[in-house]
């Protein structure tokens, strides 16, 4: 009611208020957008979507990053490839989705088996690689085994398990790149499938 004598305020005050107040906010849900928008890039180009592990080129990052600090010390470090076996069969008798959750279910079965800072990743369609900083041949070893037997229990649909092939790289003392590792482990995981499959095949660098 007028002629009361309180304040009245017109409405374009009231607006300017209200835009004042809500100009912060504004600028802070852009940038909170702007924020989740670029984690989910970075978690785009990080990881592979499928199976959670580090994307290729994260990995080869991430282990090259991991080498520099090895290699001043001294320090020995172990490189894993890892590659299903008769994975084709699998996708042909049991369908593309059976064969998205083998992968799955290889990469748990490859994570849980590694120890505090290795670095794990996704580098082609059924292959996995993994560093492992600082392990001793034994060590290093006994994880390629650990992951290989898990797979004999990885059962799909009951019928048929999914086992992996595994090539180990250990150098006593880390090379300053991850080429020689990646090389050397491809070259044992050859062996390993030639040798027929579900094994690991070790190779120490000289
Ligand atoms: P080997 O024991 O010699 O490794 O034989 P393999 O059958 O595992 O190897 P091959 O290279 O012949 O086949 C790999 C198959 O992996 C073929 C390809 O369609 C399949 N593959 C690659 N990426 C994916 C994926 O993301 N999902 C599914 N379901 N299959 C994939
Ligand atoms: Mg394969
Ligand atoms: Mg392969």
């Amino acid at each position: 009611m007028l002629g009361t004598g309180e304040a009245t305020q017109s409405p374009v005050a009231t607006l300017s208020v209200a835009l004042v107040a809500l100009g912060p906010l504004l600028v802070a849900a852009v940038t909170l957008d702007r924020m989740a928008v670029q984690n989910k890039l970075h978690e785009a180009l990080e990881y592979d979507s499928l199976t959670g592990t580090l994307s290729r080129a994260a990995f080869l990052r991430r282990s090259q990053r991991r080498l520099n600090t090895l290699v001043d010390g001294s320090q020995p470090v172990a490189l894993l490839m890892l590659d299903l076996d008769d994975f084709k069969t699998i996708n042909d008798t049991m369908g593309h989705a059976a064969g998205d959750i083998a992968l799955v279910r290889s990469a748990g079965c490859i994570l849980s088996a590694l120890p505090h800072g290795a670095v794990a990743g996704r580098i082609g369609g059924e292959e996995f690689a993994v560093l492992l900083p600082m392990a001793d041949h034994e060590d290093a070893t006994a994880v390629a085994d650990t992951i290989r037997r898990d797979h004999e229990r990885l059962h799909l649909l009951s019928t048929r398990t999914a086992t992996v092939s595994i090539g180990l790289a250990w150098a006593p003392a880390a090379p300053a790149s991850v080429s020689p590792l990646l090389d050397t482990a491809d070259r044992a995981l050859y062996d390993a499938k030639r040798g027929g499959r579900n094994t690991v095949v070790a190779v120490t660098l000289a």
